[in-house]
């Protein structure tokens, strides 16, 4: 899908991802790979529990990408947590593999809540996370997280999950506002459910399948346009100049055209928007 890039210069679309590209691969790679490792050294954890997927990053102490899990599910909506033992389970789950896999016990693990959340719904995160074993050794909020790979000083982090899409505006590297809004990944599906008549998990698959996203991106495009006004609304008193996507909804391609039309901003994503925000936790994570 071509950009649309008529109202900008093209030195407004600078934007080098080379290394975190690079990086975000890596971490692609040890979903089925496992990387070597010092045993002697703490492991650090990042656990990221969404509305859509529930994904677990281990990182060695110098940052680099060991090994990961994740698994589909529907035990949080809205970034809070409705099924506490489905929770549980699963990353109880995923943290199994992971210690089969490295043949080693892991101990800590940083997670990451929306911003804005509730002191109790915290607690309700890391309960989670603890009933696997793991100390909780950070938790930070998940536009803090993604800014730990992707390093922006000023624009805005757009995160469009499965539930919600949030905002972080970002000056000198600081997160300086916040929302979060009902509107994500999860209503593209809705969307898809009742136009080939068809079930949410049915739905998925094919949001997901490159193959048919040209087909699908038509049906879907009244949603992102909607997300681009909220995107819109939410920064039109702030001065931002960049956008930058992350979030697993972002990896639809052409997403980033409709947002940039809606916004007339720039807009930029890595080629692997999906991992950016557990990357980060797991970067977090104090060993
Ligand atoms: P939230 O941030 O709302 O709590 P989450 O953390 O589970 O949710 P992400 O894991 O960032 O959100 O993204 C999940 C969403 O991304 C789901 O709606 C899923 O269907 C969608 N998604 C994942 N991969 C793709 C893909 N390749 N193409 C399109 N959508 C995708």
């Amino acid at each position: 899908m071509q950009r649309e890039k008529s109202f900008f210069r093209e030195e407004d679309y600078y934007m080098d991802f080379t290394e975190v590209n690079n990086l975000i691969e890596e971490v692609e790679n040890t979903l089925e790979e496992t990387k070597k490792f010092d045993k002697e050294d703490d492991l650090l954890v990042g656990v990221d529990l969404g509305t859509a997927y529930i994904v677990l990053v281990v990182l060695d102490k110098d940052k680099k990408p060991i090994a990961c899990e994740m698994e589909f599910a529907q035990v949080l909506k809205d970034g809070l947590v409705v099924d506490y033992i489905g929770a549980c389970e699963i990353v109880n789950k995923l943290k199994d593999k992971l210690e089969k896999r490295l043949n080693i016990e892991l101990n800590k693990a940083a997670i990451a809540v929306p911003p804005g959340t509730e002191e109790g719904d915290c607690e309700t995160h890391k309960y989670v996370v603890e009933s696997s074993g793991l100390e909780v050794t950070t938790i930070l909020d998940e536009p803090t997280a993604a800014n730990a790979v992707l390093n922006i000083d000023n624009g805005v982090i757009v995160d469009i999950g499965g539930g919600t899409t949030g905002l972080s505006i970002i000056r000198d590297g600081k997160v300086i506002h916040t929302v979060d809004e009902a509107t994500g990944g999860t209503h593209l599906s809705l969307v898809i459910s009742g136009s080939y008549k068809v079930t949410f998990e049915e739905a998925e698959k094919l949001k997901k399948d490159k193959k048919r996203q040209g087909e699908i991106f038509n049906i879907v495009r009244p949603v992102i346009e909607k997300i681009g006004s909220i995107v819109r609304r939410n920064i039109s008193n702030y001065d931002v100049e960049n956008i930058y996507l992350v979030g697993g909804t972002c990896c639809l391609e052409g997403i980033e055209n409709v947002i940039e039309k809606e916004t007339k901003i720039p807009t930029h994503k890595p080629l692997n928007p999906f991992l950016v925000t557990p990357l980060g936790i797991a970067m977090n994570c104090e060993a």
